[in-house]
């Protein structure tokens, strides 16, 4: 489960650099020269991210490091192929036109394609990467079917007796009919969400037959279910249901052939013994497709902690599936952040106190949370559904018996945040939606602080926290379960943030960033979150829905008290809390319910919750939101290059150390992993 950022970044106007990735990237320049943003299109902002105190690794670290990046970045076609069918011909397409189309690379049609080949490569794909809505290609079909006859022909992914008009008229309803594949996921109200939505996850199903499927292959009183569905395409061919398994020798088996391969190198060198072990279960399960397995795997892998270096490989979350179950294809790795992770080590020494203390009813509390591990780390490479938009935090596993019976392991990622904390600051953001100076000035003196803790608080405890009912089915909530489940993370961090318990164990030495929290969180899902929006549509993405729900609850539930005031000031709409502990209570009210939801399964309720707090958008205030925003000239959306690293071999070819470069070159580094990273066929 992850913890998205919650505000867009600003960014210094684009500065032009060339160099390609892979071969000449820039070098570790001192903190003033430093150049966090890369690159500027639409609505994205590319970051660089750095990576401190990897020098003072070991070259065991590094080597292990560098073999689990590479892993990393070879399963990049497989989201690709996981979030649409056709992605992967058209990347294939877009390619082979920058590297060899011979026309007229200067007009502004070229440039248009360019910005759209930008945003299908920052997406993974042809939906964008948080709307999910298709992308409108700002050149008309006919300027495509131009580029493709001016390409080199052996260059682009024909199939059998296809030539390039035949594969330009292909992709062309693909790529521009509004109404062909329009959404990657829809999850709109009373729809068959799995025929709407475009992912590539089911085949000539709709969703009542993929739900009576899985109900009558699980079993309800399995204390230790599997994930079903996890990692497999449901097809129906000649009328009979199947499960395709994402593995060695079946479907992605190339790409994933490529992952072992990587993964058996890091088991050489990993740094335990139990690491081995649990990279022998992953590398196992990659080639077996079996989910008991995948347990095992994430049972050891929980429990293994206090590792300098860590990893997430593998199919995990499950956002992109309307009913939550499949999963798209991710990879992480990362160093501990040793000072940093002081901080969450108080929060996970404290989670039983927490968990004691919640507001919520005691029977769907935890009587022992098991192992929380806390850790801040810094990321060395992003891959899959991580890459370019990078998570702030992870919890993992998602499995809840694993959570309860082996615990879970929740890390903050401190260098991307730092990223994008550096490019945030001095954006003119705070100024123009924050209600007053005094609100400003905490956001600027605690905001890093209160965010970081907010984050600790919702990945440690939050999602680590409290039980289901004996007997409720953990899919109860179907589409509603990722927004609630983001909920009660949110709402426990919330409630907990104001708790003296905080300055008492030190995280804190005042109120302030608490109250800091609060301002953000209220301003962000009342008012500046809709910036990512277009005018008109509904709040999809789970996070979003969250935060909105939480927002407009309490606010009308505190409406009495005037908790929470909307003040128009010249005409311009601010929010303020004028008590922010009666806030605090209606945030552990508000957790007591969402738990009680989860806990009993209610998928009415949890429903009703969703849909009257946190879909629906005030179209005035949408209208003024995004004109005040578009007066920042901001991107609402970032991502980031990986590093390049290099690994430096002795006369024996054995890797004693591995340099890094930042790259600065966005496209460069994407047309270098379409020649570098390419394992599937397109086709
Ligand atoms: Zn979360």
């Amino acid at each position: 489960m992850k913890k998205y950022l919650l505000i867009g970044t600003i960014a210094f106007m684009g500065t032009a650099l060339f160099t390609s990735c892979g071969r000449a990237g820039e070098k570790a320049a001192p903190e003033a020269e430093f150049t966090w943003e890369v690159d500027r299109f639409e609505d994205i902002s590319v970051l660089k991210y750095r990576l401190p105190g990897f020098e003072q690794l070991t070259a065991g670290e590094k080597e292990f490091i560098y073999y689990l990046s590479e892993a990393a970045l070879c399963g990049r076609d497989i989201l690709w192929d996981q979030n649409f069918k056709h992605n992967l011909v058209i990347r294939k397409t877009i390619e082979a036109i920058i590297d060899t189309y011979a026309g007229d690379r200067e007009s502004d049609e070229f440039k248009a394609f360019i910005t759209y080949a930008k945003r299908v490569f920052f997406a993974n794909g042809i939906h964008h990467h948080y709307s999910n809505d298709k992308f409108v290609p700002g050149f008309p079909a006919d300027y495509f079917a131009i580029l493709v006859s001016g390409t080199d022909e052996s260059r682009l992914p024909l199939g059998e007796g296809q030539d390039a008009a035949v594969l330009a008229s292909m992709l062309t309803p693909v790529m521009f009919d509004p109404s062909l594949y329009a959404r990657k996921i829809d999850q709109s109200e009373g729809i068959d969400m799995i025929t709407a939505s475009a992912n590539n996850f089911y085949e000539g199903v709709n969703q009542v037959e993929v739900e009576a499927y899985y109900a009558s292959v699980a079993d309800p009183a399995d204390p230790r279910p599997v994930s079903w569905g996890l990692n497999t395409k449901v097809v129906k061919t000649d009328g009979k249901m199947t499960e395709i398994p994402w593995k060695s020798g079946g479907m992605y088996g190339l790409a994933i052939d490529r992952i072992i391969y990587w993964l058996e190198k890091a088991r050489g060198v990993a740094l335990s013994e139990t690491q081995k072990n649990e990279l022998d279960l992953l590398i196992k399960y990659y080639r077996t497709a079996d989910l008991k397995t995948w347990d095992e795997y994430n049972v050891v892998w929980a429990g293994n902690t206090g590792l300098s270096v860590d990893y997430i490989n593998g199919f995990i979350e499950t956002y992109g599936d309307p009913l939550g179950m499949k999963a798209t294809w991710e990879a992480v790795v990362d160093y501990k952040d040793m000072e940093a992770s002081k901080r969450t080590g108080k929060i996970t020494e404290n989670a039983q106190w927490f968990e004691d203390h919640s507001p919520v009813d005691p029977q769907y509390r935890k009587e022992k949370v098991t192992g929380v591990a806390a850790s801040v780390i810094n990321v060395a490479m992003l891959g899959g559904d991580c890459y370019p938009a990078s998570p702030l935090g992870i919890n993992l596993p998602n499995s809840n018996w694993i959570r309860t019976e082996a615990g879970s392991k929740s890390v903050t990622l401190a260098n991307i945040t730092d990223a994008k904390d550096n490019v945030a600051r001095g954006s003119g953001f705070l100024e123009e939606f924050a209600f007053d100076q005094a609100e400003i000035d905490r956001a600027v003196q605690w905001g890093s602080l209160s965010d970081a803790l907010h984050t600790d608080m919702h990945e440690c405890i939050g999602h680590a926290s409290g039980k289901l009912a004996p007997g409720t089915d953990p899919n109860a909530l179907k589409n509603y379960a990722s927004p609630l489940e983001e909920m009660r993370a949110d709402l426990f961090a919330l409630y907990f943030m104001m708790d003296p318990k905080m300055t008492e164990i030190g995280l804190m030495q005042s109120d302030e960033p608490a109250k800091a929290q609060y301002d953000n969180y209220i301003r962000n899902g009342f008012l500046t979150q809709v910036v990512r929006i277009q005018p008109g549509k509904d709040i999809e993405q789970a996070h979003m829905r969250c935060r909105s729900a939480i927002v407009h609850w309490v606010y009308e539930k505190g409406k009495a008290d005037n908790v929470i005031e909307v003040i128009r000031r010249d005409d311009k709409t601010y929010v303020r809390i004028n008590d922010y502990q009666k806030l605090r209570t209606l945030f552990g009210e508000m957790l007591k319910e969402v738990q009680r939801i989860k806990s009993e399964g209610d998928f009415e309720a949890g429903k009703g919750m969703i849909e009257n707090y946190g879909v629906k958008i005030d179209q005035d205030l949408h209208t003024e939101m995004l004109e005040r925003y578009a007066k920042l000239n901001l991107a609402p959306y970032s991502g980031f290059v990986n590093p390049v690293m290099t690994p430096v071999k002795d006369s024996n070819g054995r890797i004693t150390d591995v340099k890094i470069e930042y790259c600065s070159d966005f496209l460069g580094q994407m047309m270098e992993y379409g020649r570098k990273y390419a394992f599937l066929p397109a086709l």
